[in-house]
C-alpha cells in the first residue's frame, strides 16, 4: 500500500516543500503557517492591549470630585474647579462626535494650577487620568526649547503620550498632558524681549500651537525629528493640557491688581475685605499675563485654579488618609512579612513637625518615614513572623536623631 504523503493541514504543502512539518495525531502544520498563526496572535493581543484605554462612561463633576477626595487631601477649590473642567472637556468631545455642522462648537479649556511644589498638582492630574483611563504623561517646561535648539522639542511631549498610549493614536488624542513648571518659561519682566528668547517666549509660542489644537507631526520614537524618520500625525484638539507652577511672587501681581481695581471701581462694603494672607485665591488669568506668560497662551488656558500650602493638619491627613497613604503602605509592607505594624498618633505628629521644620512638605514625609523605618525594615524580616512593631515617639526621635539631615532631600 502506497504511503500517504504528509501535508500541512493548513496550507496543504507537502513535507518536502515545507521546511519543517510538525505532526500531531491527525494533523500537521508547517513552519510558515506557525509563523502566520503567531503573528495573528500578536496582532490580536496588541489590539486588546490598546483597547485598555477604552472610552468610559462620563462621570459627573460630583463623582469626579468624590474620586479625587480618596487620593488628594484638602485642595477643595482646585478639586471642584478641575472636576467641572474635566467633565466639560470630555462632554465636549462626546458632543463633537454627534454634532451637526451648524452646531455651537464648544471650545477646549486647558487648565493652570498654581501652587507651591509638593502640594499635589501632579497628583491631581495623574489621579484624573487614572480615573478616566486615558493616557497621561508629565513634561517639564524647563526642559523644552524651541525647535532647532538644544533641548527637547515641544513635540516630544506628544511622542511620550503616544508611547504611554501603547502607540494607539486614537487613545493619544484623548489623553491628558501635565506640563510642570510652566512659570519658568515666563518672560522676564513685563516687556516683550528684544533678543530671541530660546527657552522662554519661544517655547510659549511652540506650546501655544499644541494647546490650541492642531495636527502635529510627531516622531514616534521621541527624540529629535530627522528627515528619514517616519512621522505620525497627532491631533491635539481633544488632548487636555494641565499646567502647573509655583509662580513665586505672583501674589504681588494679584495685590497690585486688586489695589488698582479698588481705586478704579467702587466695591461694595461686603466684598471689600481682601484676605491678604491668602491672595492666591483671587488669582485670575490677568495675573498670569502680568507674570510673563504671553496673552495668547493665557487665553488657551482659561481655567485657573490654585493649591493651598499644606499645613500641619493637611500633612497629618496625607500620612494616613489617602487610599495609598504612606502609613497604609508601610503597614502592608510589614504585613507581608507577618509583622503587625502600628503607630502612635504622636509619633506621626512628630514626623509632620519635622517635615514642616525642614520645609520638606508632603514629599518630605516619605523621606523621613523611610529613614525612620530603615532599621526595622532591615532587621524584622529575619526575625520571623508573628511579631508586632509599635512605633512610639521615643523610637521616632531616636531614629530621626541618627539620620543625617543632609540626606533628607526632597525626593
Ligand atoms: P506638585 O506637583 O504640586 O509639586 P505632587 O503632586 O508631585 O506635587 O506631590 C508630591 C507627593 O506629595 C505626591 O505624590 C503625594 O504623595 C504627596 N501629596 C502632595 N499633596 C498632596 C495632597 N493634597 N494629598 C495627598 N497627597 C499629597
Amino acid at each position: 500500500m502506497a504511503k500517504t504523503v504528509e501535508r500541512c493541514s493548513f496550507c496543504g504543502r507537502e513535507k518536502k516543500e515545507a521546511g519543517i512539518l510538525i505532526s500531531a495525531r491527525n494533523a500537521h502544520i508547517c513552519d510558515s503557517c506557525i509563523q502566520q498563526a503567531y503573528s495573528i496572535i500578536q496582532e490580536t493581543l496588541g489590539a486588546e492591549k490598546r483597547s485598555s484605554f477604552k472610552e468610559q462612561k462620563l462621570l459627573k463633576p460630583i463623582e469626579i470630585k468624590n474620586h479625587l477626595d480618596a487620593f488628594v487631601i484638602g485642595q477643595e477649590e482646585a478639586k471642584r474647579v478641575i472636576s467641572v473642567a474635566v467633565y466639560n472637556h470630555y462632554k465636549r468631545i462626546a458632543h463633537a462626535q454627534k454634532a451637526k455642522a451648524d452646531d455651537v462648537e464648544i471650545e477646549k479649556s486647558n487648565i493652570v494650577i498654581i501652587g507651591e511644589t509638593g502640594t499635589g498638582k501632579t497628583l491631581l492630574a495623574r489621579t484624573i487620568a487614572r480615573m478616566l483611563n486615558v493616557p497621561f504623561c508629565i513634561a517639564d517646561a524647563t526642559a523644552l526649547t524651541e525647535a532647532g535648539y538644544v533641548g527637547e522639542d515641544v513635540e516630544s511631549i506628544l511622542a511620550r503620550l503616544y508611547q504611554v498610549a501603547d502607540y494607539d493614536v486614537a487613545a493619544t488624542e484623548r489623553g491628558i498632558v501635565f506640563i510642570d513648571e510652566i512659570d519658568k518659561i515666563a518672560r522676564k519682566g513685563d516687556n516683550p524681549s528684544i533678543t530671541r528668547d530660546v527657552s522662554g517666549e519661544g517655547v510659549q509660542q511652540a506650546l501655544l500651537k499644541m494647546l490650541e489644537g492642531s495636527i502635529v507631526n510627531v516622531p514616534p520614537q521621541g527624540g529629535r525629528k530627522h528627515p528619514e524618520q517616519k512621522m505620525i500625525q497627532i491631533n491635539t484638539q481633544n488632548i487636555l493640557f494641565m499646567t502647573g507652577g509655583a509662580f513665586n511672587g505672583i501674589e504681588k501681581k494679584i495685590a497690585n491688581r486688586l489695589q488698582t481695581s479698588r481705586i478704579g471701581y467702587k466695591i461694595d462694603k461686603k466684598h471689600d475685605h481682601i484676605d491678604k494672607e491668602n491672595l492666591l485665591q483671587y488669582i485670575s488669568p490677568v495675573d498670569l499675563k502680568a507674570y510673563g506668560l504671553i496673552p495668547e497662551l493665557v487665553g488657551r488656558m482659561p481655567i485657573v485654579t490654585f493649591m493651598h500650602t499644606l499645613d500641619h493638619q493637611a500633612l497629618r491627613r496625607i500620612l494616613t488618609e489617602p487610599k495609598n497613604a504612606l502609613v497604609k503602605q508601610y503597614i502592608k509592607l510589614f504585613e507581608i512579612d507577618n509583622v503587625q505594624l502600628t503607630f502612635d498618633p504622636e509619633a506621626l505628629d512628630f514626623i509632620v513637625d519635622k517635615s514642616i521644620e525642614f520645609k520638606l512638605g508632603a514629599r518630605g514625609l516619605r523621606s523621613i518615614l523611610e529613614s525612620i523605618m530603615m532599621d526595622p525594615m532591615f532587621e524584622l524580616p529575619s526575625k520571623g513572623a508573628g511579631k508586632k512593631l509599635h512605633i512610639t515617639v521615643p523610637f521616632v526621635e531616636e531614629k530621626f536623631r541618627k539620620t543625617n539631615l543632609s540626606h533628607l532631600k526632597v525626593a
